[in-house]
């Protein structure tokens, strides 16, 4: 579990804030939930032979003795909120949330047991145009983030409950006949999760996959007429994809549409984005059944990709935009003449030195603050009622105003 300092924080606020942007141009709302859930949420929405579920849950009993785990992701507690609140009934959603998540995994770069995701939901819409909405919508904010040519999206329609069901026997049976042959983990799947294999890294494992039946082979119509679909309208609006039949999750509750923007820029940890459609959660979970469609982004990945590509813009770590320097017995003045500025000038960032020092020790502050203008006041200043605005990274010459002509300038030069 990580601790974002002081100078990560811009380039995650950055990030961030062209997220959320993006969803407000989109017309999708924000909507909050607890991190702790009744540990039950979890194992009936994910499923109980999934990793998550076996072996990444962070479980505990509370004082009443129920079981409670801190959210490992966000599709079930949305799903949960929802119904809870009368959200799904009778109306769409297009709902997103952002915060923590935890999993108890091995750490590594792009792999942390305090993870952060921006999840959006959809529900209540049924046909490929909302599938086709929530990947616009995410190569959009991949593009915006200025690392579009690094990802690249990949889907796949893993079919209804019975389409899958036909698949899994037939993989189980192709499978069995090279039981010997699979990794330890996609042995142990063969009986419990036989689809996960298809995700397997083993390569002697991918190796066998190739001849291996395929899974949109024994789509049903629908799901076969929907995937079409989803298709021809990434097509129309230009966003580019590869298929991949061997591409699954390891949440249980997908069908249909399954999709994962990945990169080859963050070693082993190459999935940025994943998500698809599971029509049957809200049903699974109590609900009348709801169509949905979503997906998580994780946040960490995202930012080191960002890191990675040198996708960062400028001037993300300064602090300030003024820095008020204040030489002598002038706080008083200082801080009416800062407020002052605060109030004309919203927009700007001024920091204004605290704990005394003299002039070229709080000039030196000025300048680590990366501010652009350094404000001077000295008790020559104070007396005449005027300030100095000193240029700090242009060639500018300084001047020395009134404090009214001084607030005039500053705002005439934004
Ligand atoms: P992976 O195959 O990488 O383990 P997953 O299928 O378990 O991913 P999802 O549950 O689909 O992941 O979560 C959506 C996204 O959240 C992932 O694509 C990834 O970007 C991010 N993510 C998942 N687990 C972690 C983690 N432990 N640390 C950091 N980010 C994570
Ligand atoms: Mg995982």
């Amino acid at each position: 579990m990580n601790d974002l300092l002081p100078a990560d924080a811009p380039l995650w606020q950055y990030v961030e804030g062209v997220v959320t942007d993006i969803l407000a141009r989109y017309g999708y709302q924000e909507i909050r939930f607890p991190i702790v859930e009744s540990t039950e949420l979890f194992k009936r929405s994910i499923g109980e032979v999934t990793d998550i579920v076996e072996k990444e849950m962070y479980t505990f009993d509370d004082r009443n003795g129920d079981s409670l785990t801190l959210r490992p992701e966000g599709t079930a507690c949305c799903v949960r909120a929802c119904e809870e609140n009368g959200l799904l009934y009778n109306q769409t959603q297009r709902l997103w949330y952002m915060g923590p998540m935890f999993r108890h995994e091995r750490p590594q770069k792009g792999r942390y047991r305090q993870f952060h995701q921006i999840g959006v939901e959809t529900f209540g819409i049924q046909g490929p145009d909302i599938d086709a909405e929530v990947l616009v919508l995410s190569a959009r904010i991949l593009r915006e983030l200025g690392v579009a040519e690094h990802v690249q999206l990949q889907i796949n329609s893993l079919g209804s409950a019975e389409a899958r069901a036909a698949y899994k026997d037939a993989l189980v049976a192709y499978l069995s006949n090279v039981q010997d042959q699979l990794d330890e983990d996609s042995k142990r799947r063969l009986s419990t999760n036989p689809m996960r294999i298809l995700d397997s890294k083993d390569a002697n494992t991918q190796a066998l996959l190739n001849a291996a039946p395929v899974l949109l082979d024994y789509l049903d119509e629908e799901s076969r007429v929907h995937f079409e679909g989803l298709k021809s309208l990434l097509y129309a609006v230009g966003v580019s994809y590869q298929i991949n039949p061997r591409l699954v999750r390891g949440l249980d509750y997908y069908g249909k549409t399954a999709f994962e923007w990945v990169t080859d820029k963050l070693g082993a940890q190459s999935t940025v984005c994943a998500g698809g459609r599971y029509d049957s959660l809200v049903e699974q979970l109590g609900g009348k059944s709801t169509p949905a469609v979503g997906f998580g982004i994780g946040l960490e990945r995202l930012v080191l990709l960002l890191q990675a590509v040198e996708a960062i813009p400028e001037g993300l770590d300064q602090q300030a935009d003024i820095y008020l320097v204040a030489v002598g017995d002038v706080q008083s003045v200082a801080m009416q003449l800062a407020e002052r500025i605060r109030d004309e000038l919203p927009f700007v960032r001024l920091l204004i030195n605290c704990g005394g020092g003299n002039f070229k020790n709080q000039l030196k502050k000025a300048d680590k603050s990366g501010a652009d203008i350094a404000l001077i006041l000295g008790e020559d200043e104070v007396k005449a009622g005027k300030v100095t605005i000193k240029f700090l990274r242009e060639e500018i010459e300084q001047q020395t105003l009134d404090f009214d002509k001084a607030i005039a300038y500053l705002l005439a030069l934004e």
